[in-house]
């Protein structure tokens, strides 16, 4: 414990700071240990922050890497979108406090979903002109 006035530290029993002779209930004195504890936690979460910050920073460098080579390399594409989906939903598990892993992963998702949707979509406007496609082929004169 130390005075909250001028600072010299006390023993709990003592009633009058012996340095400024201020009266000490429970508001004139300052926690010390709860201050160092404080003190503690915050050093251990800056030190978290900047760890996850580098994780971050690797995650997104994989999963953009594996992203362009797959857009831009056909040979090694399936590969490649596979690491990028499977390093963007690692980091969506191990990092779920950060906001750009967050937006990506989401943005991806819903990439996805849209890819999957113009697929359904190519493959509807297939089964369902195919016949007509057919038949115009057939009833063609020569
Ligand atoms: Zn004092």
């Amino acid at each position: 414990m130390k005075c909250k006035k001028c600072g010299y530290e006390l023993k709990d029993e003592w009633k009058i700071c012996p340095q400024c002779h201020e009266v000490l209930d429970d508001k004139n004195r300052v926690n010390t240990k709860k201050l160092e504890d404080e003190n503690k936690k915050e050093i251990t979460k800056k030190k978290e922050d900047n760890k996850s910050n580098e994780y971050i920073g690797a995650y997104l460098l994989i999963f953009f890497l594996s992203l362009l080579l797959g857009i831009f390399i056909s040979e090694i594409r399936w590969i490649c979108l596979a690491i990028s989906f499977i390093t963007i939903i690692t980091a969506h598990i191990k990092l779920p406090n950060s906001k750009v892993i967050k937006v990506i992963f989401w943005l991806y998702i819903i990439g996805i979903i849209i890819y999957i949707l113009y697929i359904l979509f190519i493959l509807f406007l297939f089964v369902k002109y195919i016949p007509e496609f057919l038949d115009s082929l057939s009833s063609c004169p020569g």
